[in-house]
């Protein structure tokens, strides 16, 4: 019996594209500089990381990540935090020590404590999220309840928690 060839077989060519699969039997393996691991996504989610600013990414969505996850960024002594490549952050040294986190909701970690934060107004501004913004006069009062009613958890969902896929990085 003679087997069908479905190397040429054109849906299976489009699908494998589709996959980022180059070659029939391409995969990409695990790699640790790219995924976290379970226990680092643990760790990001439970305690937080300290970490220099260096280390982390530029998605060119104007988020923050980590590998291949997207993450809130804070300095320990603030009362805010931040989701996007904001001006305030971008003012901060390459090697300013700062908390990342992907717990979606409640208080952010800092090892094992955790504070009471609020979402950062230039990072929805910048993201023009759900259409934020403090410039129109027309949306201030929107814009302002959107801050108080924010939920990182919507904002994962928006903005895909992990894993973030085919999302080129910016150059710093
Ligand atoms: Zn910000």
């Amino acid at each position: 019996m003679k087997l069908p060839n479905f190397t040429e077989f054109e849906p299976f060519k489009v699908l494998r594209l589709k996959m980022g699969a180059r070659k029939a039997g391409h995969f990409e393996l695990f790699n640790p500089d790219k995924h976290l691991t379970g226990k680092e996504r643990s760790e990001l989610d439970q305690q937080g990381k300290q970490l220099p600013l260096h280390r982390l990414k530029h998605f060119a969505d104007a988020t923050w990540g980590l590998k291949n996850t997207r993450i809130a960024v804070y300095l320990e002594a603030a009362t805010d935090y931040h989701l996007a490549q904001c001006p305030l952050t971008q003012s901060w040294a390459n090697n300013q020590m700062v908390w990342v986190s992907t717990r979606r909701t409640g208080d952010l970690p800092l090892g094992n404590e955790s504070s009471s934060r609020q979402i950062c107004a230039e990072c929805l501004q910048l993201l023009n999220y759900k259409g934020f913004d403090l410039q129109k006069n027309r949306k201030i009062a929107y814009s302002k309840n959107l801050i108080k009613t924010f939920s990182r958890e919507e904002f994962f969902r928006v903005y895909t928690l992990y894993p973030v896929q085919g999302l080129a990085e910016k150059l710093a």
